[in-house]
């Protein structure tokens, strides 16, 4: 049997943040994960992922915006990798939009340096941007997106700079508590025994949190590149997020900084699970996406490029869950991301080497612990 202090499982976005983290705090740990170092099979690939303050999902998550910020240009000092991109975010809907007003209800709450522009100053600003009259927006200019294999990469070089070890192909089979520790057992046969086991293992973690009152969701999500027929990069266009009317739901978007104009529905897309996911992208996943961004940036669906086919972890109220097991508290949950985790994995995996070595985490993270269900 190995022993190990702590061990990490499912080094995607949070857990290989939570690796680095609990190895720079000195302690010996090990990270588990069931396929190759920064797959695609889990939900933190794509090139890019939005990061914004103004957070409509709840002002609550501003401190830990915070904290994730500080955490990335940290990582990025560190490794030397450029993970942020601050091309600035716009977030647009109409008159009464609850998106929209919840993103201004955390701008005023932490009294951010955001701009507010009506339909003209967009236009104005972003002349190829199509906003209808009685859309506005809040311009972040610290908004941008993070890249999350280029995150997960440095993370890991981080994690092993610090002594941490990794076993990549090979997948936690199940975990036991016994009274000298918390057993592991992998696919492979082996045995871990470790003082604190953290649990980051993305969509993969339906039947954990299902055996403890918390249904989670798997929804298939998809991302699509295209070839924009005029400029379009950062200096011509923003990172946005819009509610506009007559779309199946949010709607997101990226300029080209290489790949093409890649935009995507947030939350939209049927249900499944990590072995069932349809990972081909079909013509009626890409015609809405293009239909929706033609409309809104003129030149901006081309060709089509590429698309990826992803998963998001659902909880009931669409919040992160954040805390100990109930049966067992040497054992750390962090999941059901909900589709909006990414921006935050520096502070998670800050977050869960404080849970599984503190016991706490001086971070404001009582809202997402396991009491409100
Ligand atoms: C299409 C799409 C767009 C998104 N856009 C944004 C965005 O713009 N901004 C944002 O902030 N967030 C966004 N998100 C959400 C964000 O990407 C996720 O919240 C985040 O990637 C979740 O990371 P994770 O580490 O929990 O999961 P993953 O990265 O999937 O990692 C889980 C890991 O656990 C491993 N694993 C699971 N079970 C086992 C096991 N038994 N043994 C060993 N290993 C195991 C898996 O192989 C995997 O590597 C988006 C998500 C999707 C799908």
């Amino acid at each position: 049997m190995i022993e190990m202090p702590v061990v990490v499982c499912g080094l995607g976005g949070m857990g290989s943040a939570a690796l680095a983290r609990v190895a720079m705090r000195g302690v010996r740990v090990l990270g588990i994960e069931q396929y190759a170092p920064v797959h695609a099979f889990g939900s933190s690939s794509g090139k890019s992922r939005i990061i914004r303050r103004a957070y409509f999902e709840d002002p609550a998550y501003v401190p830990l915006l915070d904290r994730a910020y500080e955490l990335w240009r940290e990582l990025e000092a560190r490794t030397r990798a450029q993970v942020l991109h601050l091309t600035g975010l716009l977030t647009l809907g109409y008159d009464g939009s609850p998106m929209l007003a919840g993103a201004h209800a955390a701008a005023r709450a932490y009294d951010m340096d955001v701009e507010f522009w009506d339909a003209s100053a967009i236009r104005a600003r972003y002349p190829a941007l199509a906003p209808l009259d009685d859309e506005h927006g809040i311009f972040e200019r610290d908004g941008g997106f993070v890249v999350p294999e280029r995150a997960i990469e440095a993370h890991l070089a981080l994690a092993k700079d610090h002594g941490a070890q990794t076993r990549f192909g090979v997948g936690m089979r199940g975990w036991e508590s016994a009274p000298d520790g918390v057993r592991v057992t992998l696919t492979n046969g082996e045995t871990i025994r470790c003082e604190q086991l953290i649990l980051t293992l993305g969509p993969w973690f339906r039947e954990t949190l299902a055996e403890i009152g918390v249904p989670l969701v798997i929804q298939r999500n998809v991302l699509a590149w295209f070839a924009p027929r005029r400029p379009l990069g950062p200096d011509q266009m923003p990172c946005f997020l819009m509610d506009r009317r007559g779309l199946p739901s949010e709607f997101y978007g990226f300029p080209d900084v290489g790949d093409g104009v890649k935009a995507a529905f947030h939350g939209y897309g049927e249900h499944t699970d990590a072995a069932h996911l349809d990972r081909e992208v079909h013509e009626s996943d890409v015609l809405p996406l293009a239909r929706a961004l033609e409309m809104w940036i003129p030149g901006a669906a081309g060709a089509y490029r590429e698309g990826k086919a992803c998963m998001y972890s659902l909880t009931p109220d669409r919040h992160f869950v954040l805390d100990h097991h109930p049966r067992d508290a040497r054992v750390t949950i962090c999941g059901g991301f909900s589709g909006h985790g990414f921006k935050f994995a520096s502070a998670i995996g800050e977050i869960a080497a404080q849970l599984a070595l503190d016991g706490g985490s001086p971070l404001p993270i009582a809202f997402l612990s396991l009491a409100r269900f």
